[in-house]
């Protein structure tokens, strides 16, 4: 028989009940509560979707999922270990080949997701020895990886080059130092200033690693991203891709030279300490880059969406951020002028990120309207004909 427990460990159930309980207030009385809304596959009414990283339109394409379901059957539905013991398969050698010579690296190594890539470069490569500086508004996965390292971690103004060289010159000129920066912000849009980081990083002899995690099948000639073919290995020496958002699949990429992969191989604990990516979903990642390569037209698509959009947007006087790529924030300052914004904005149809602290500073929350080659040039107007309605009923 259970034997009942004893005063104490219930006690302990009570003080943790509190805990949680007064947190979960203040969450709620900070209006910063999440909800999480349920999709489904075929929303009953058309459901303009702009809050997507879908940029390409890849996510529904048939042809993956055709590819998944074959690999699927062909290897598995699970890979069924870690990469080190036996879930490592010729399919993931093969697209981890396809990667390298996608970005212009000589190597490439697949992680089970974006967040998990980042802690591991991170983790692997730094310790508490190691000075991490990274823009402030770098991805959280970075932030995290910085404190999973213990290295001793600085931010630096976003985009600001002097203070990132001010932090730089105050270092121990001997210690490793490494500098991490997004390539395009997830939640502004904006790229960084690759030419100012490798500049800055050759004269402090710092490594530079960029997460394109934003920019990777959306920019450079190819879709290799805003580092890929344009910057050497040396320039650039970590280069982290994700899968999970233009190529539509899941799943990240780091891409270096050997050292730093073996490197990975050997330490990074998101590496060794995870199951392998499940074979379908590395089969339809190969066949979203054959229609990367095969299909420029909708990148050309994308990117006359994101001129029309910021045109127009323009025109109508729309708060637009300094972005020319498919994410499109609107900067609107107060939680409740986004959440009203938005509540508007999807009883007409339109489904849009509402973003606010803590993901953006407090004052800048903002809409965040995600271009994608999926959209039809009647999405974009009806969008606009909305957003010129608000911005004009706020007027008058
Ligand atoms: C989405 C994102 C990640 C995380 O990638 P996941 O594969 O979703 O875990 C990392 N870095 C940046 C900049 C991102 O936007």
């Amino acid at each position: 028989m259970r034997q009942p427990l004893p005063e104490s460990r219930a006690g302990s159930t009570e003080m943790w009940r509190q805990w949680l309980e007064k947190r979960l207030a203040q969450q709620r009385g900070d209006g910063l509560w999440r909800e999480r809304l349920t999709m489904s596959p075929s929303p009953s009414a058309r459901l303009r979707d702009f809050a997507s990283n879908d940029y390409l339109g890849l996510a529904g394409d048939p042809r993956l999922a055709e590819a998944q379901a074959r690999a699927a059957r062909q290897y598995g539905i699970g890979s069924r270990a870690s990469h080190l013991v036996n879930g490592h398969y010729d399919i993931h050698d093969r697209l981890e080949a396809r990667l390298a010579e996608l970005t212009g690296r000589p190597r490439a190594l697949l992680f089970s997701t974006g967040y998990m890539a980042n802690l591991g470069v991170l983790q692997a490569l730094c310790d508490s020895s190691t000075r991490i500086f990274q823009d402030r508004y770098n991805h959280a996965s970075l932030l995290d990886g910085a404190a999973l390292s213990g290295a001793r971690s600085r931010r630096f103004h976003h985009s600001a080059l002097e203070d990132l060289a001010l932090l730089l010159s105050r270092a121990p000129q001997d210690s490793l130092k490494l500098v991490a920066s997004d390539g395009v912000f997830s939640m502004d849009g904006d790229r960084a200033n690759i030419d100012g980081l490798t500049a800055l990083c050759q004269r402090y002899e710092a490594a530079l690693m960029i997460d394109d995690a934003h920019g990777l099948g959306v920019l450079g000639k190819n879709g290799d991203g805003c580092v890929g073919q344009r910057y050497s290995t040396q320039e650039v020496p970590i280069l982290v891709g994700t899968l999970g958002k233009a190529l539509g699949t899941a799943g990240a990429f780091v891409a270096g030279e050997s050292l730093l992969i073996d490197t990975l191989i050997q330490f990074a604990r998101p590496y060794l300490y995870t199951t392998a990516q499940p074979p379908g979903i590395t089969a339809a990642t190969l066949t979203a880059l054959d229609i990367l390569h095969d299909e420029p037209e909708r990148r050309e698509r994308l990117h006359h969406h994101i001129a029309y959009f910021r045109h127009h947007g323009d025109e109508l006087g729309l708060p637009l951020m300094n972005s020319d790529t498919p994410i499109q924030p609107l900067l609107l300052g107060d939680v409740e002028r986004v959440i009203r914004w938005s509540d508007i904005l999807r009883s007409q149809g339109f489904m849009i990120g509402a973003i606010r602290e803590p993901t953006v500073p407090h004052g800048m929350a903002r809409l965040r309207i995600a271009l994608s080659a999926s959209h039809t040039r009647d999405d974009i107007d009806a969008l606009l004909d909305t957003l010129g309605e608000l911005i004009k009923r706020e007027r008058s």
